[in-house]
């Protein structure tokens, strides 16, 4: 099929997933689309607000904080926005339990018992056994996205090492295994161990408890090797945070998204130009577009769009997290010096405590301030209210013998949209994947791989590819 560069393309969403797409069109000839961002801001929640401490502007982030050595289409947009990840602030952490004392999960010289050391040495062989397992009986797990997977396929852009992203698809009938929700995947495999290392990242991280969330997902995200990277503390951050990344790739492109408007309604009537209304400071205006990107939530955009009903449908399924965040300030000398993980908070029963808090400039010690995060969600259990959650978040720093004095920044992000085990073994993708196209629509954005930066982009990267 020939391609027509001159195709007007709207790109609705200016976080990284909209900044990439619009770099792999650039990079694939396509100089006619315009990015649309509701927000006065590029990044979406790659947020790095800056903040005046001890006299000097920093960063600090309250969406997106790290990558590694797998983030292979994030690094593609780190060089094209000439962009590094070399000066970032390190990722040092210590653990504490639920009343706030310290404690030493992985350290076998501290609080020494044989029962921790033999606990120790199984985890150390489960781990190793899931490398080997992922490998070996789920090969092609770690490819971007999930079309195929609940029909023992893989079908996205290669995610091994040193490659430059190229697509891949093959066969393999386990791979179903990976609609069961983790926990289960687990204890099918022998490695219930490993969940103690992947709570750490995922669920503190806001994406949920193992026993809702399809393996599919946590393995996208926390492939083996990205996992090792974590534990190893190997890991990129930025000097002036994520934002930093999409913000300069922005200024690059030919046509930097439009802020401050946010698109309101989309029509697609069938044989004629997509009909995009955007509202900005001067009202209302229609635009006319061949092809639509969505990069926003699914079920958003069926609310503002013309959906079919199939789109109805399916969008509908779509679950998300909602993860409160917000940045700390101690009264002098009285904050953490390390950031800090609440093991015992990262269970169902502790829901809307706070699990993770994030020290981020070492050398202000304890007067940096922090952020604070919780979950107050799960499926099955009953939503804990978003002021008890702000509520128990303070109390457990201050169990942790950091009481807040202020909180500077308060958020709930739209997090980690992903379906149930049972609609993921229904074949969701692969029904998301056969109107890919439909009403010259695209969809992309983070519930085709999984909500981190890695995935979003290169999610952009495989729509860009294939349908471009
Ligand atoms: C607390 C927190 C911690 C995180 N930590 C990490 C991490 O360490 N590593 C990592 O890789 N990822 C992390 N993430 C996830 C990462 O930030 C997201 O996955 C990534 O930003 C998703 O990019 P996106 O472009 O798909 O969506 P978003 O970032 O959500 O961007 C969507 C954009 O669309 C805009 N928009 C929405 N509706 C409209 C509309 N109608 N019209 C126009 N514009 C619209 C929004 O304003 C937004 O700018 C974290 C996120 C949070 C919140």
């Amino acid at each position: 099929m020939s391609k027509d560069l001159k195709e007007r393309i709207c790109i609705i969403g200016g976080g990284p997933a909209g900044i990439s797409a619009a770099m792999y069109l650039e990079k694939k000839g396509y100089k006619n689309y315009t990015i649309f961002e509701k927000l006065n801001k590029i990044g979406g929640k790659s947020y790095s607000p800056k903040l005046k401490v001890g006299g000097e502007e920093r960063s600090f982030e309250t969406g997106a904080i790290m990558g590694a050595i797998t983030y292979h289409a994030v690094h593609e947009v780190e060089e094209f926005a000439g962009v590094g990840h070399a000066d970032g602030p390190n990722m040092r952490r210590m653990y504490r339990d639920s009343s706030g004392k310290e404690i030493f999960p992985f350290d076998p010289k501290k609080n020494f018992s044989l029962k921790k050391l033999f606990g120790l040495l199984k985890l150390k062989k489960q781990m190793k056994k899931l490398v080997q397992i992922m490998n070996e009986k789920y090969k092609g797990y770690d490819v971007y996205g999930h079309r195929g997977v609940a029909q023992g396929k893989y079908d996205g852009l290669s995610k091994e090492l040193h490659n430059s992203l190229q697509l891949v698809s093959g066969e393999n009938p386990n791979l179903k295994d990976l609609a069961l929700p983790f926990d289960q995947f687990c204890k099918l495999n022998g490695v219930e161990e490993v969940q103690r290392i992947w709570i750490g990242p995922y669920t503190s991280f806001g994406y949920g408890y193992f026993d809702e969330i399809p393996a599919s997902y946590v393995m996208k995200y926390l492939d083996t090797t990205t996992a090792i990277e974590f534990v190893n503390m190997r890991l990129w951050t930025w000097k002036d945070g994520t934002q930093s990344i999409y913000e300069a790739a922005n200024k690059k492109l030919k046509n930097p998204a439009l802020l401050n408007t946010e698109v309101v309604k989309v029509e697609r009537p069938k044989g004629e130009k997509i009909k995009v209304t955007v509202k900005d400071k001067n009202g209302e205006r229609v635009e006319e577009f061949d092809k639509l990107i969505v990069t926003t939530p699914l079920d958003w955009f069926a609310k503002l769009a013309d959906a079919s009903a199939k789109e109805k449908e399916l969008f509908s399924k779509i679950r998300h997290e909602e993860y409160v965040d917000f940045i700390a300030t101690f009264d002098e000398n009285q904050g953490p010096t390390i950031s800090g993980y609440i093991f015992d908070n990262m269970t169902v029963e502790r829901l809307g405590h706070a699990m993770v808090y994030y020290h981020r400039w070492e050398d202000l010690g304890a007067n940096c301030p922090c952020v604070v995060y919780a979950l107050r969600n799960h499926l099955g259990s009953e939503d804990v209210p978003y002021d008890k959650t702000i509520e128990m978040m303070m109390e457990d720093m201050a169990l942790c013998g950091f009481p807040v004095k202020e909180r500077l920044y308060e958020q709930e992000t739209y997090y980690c949209p992903h379906v149930t085990p049972e609609d993921f073994k229904a074949g969701w993708y692969d029904e998301l994947e056969k109107i890919q196209g439909e009403h010259n629509t695209f969809f992309g954005g983070e519930i085709m791989s999984f909500g981190d930066m890695e995935d979003t982009c290169a999610s952009s990267k495989d729509l860009v590819e294939r349908f471009f």
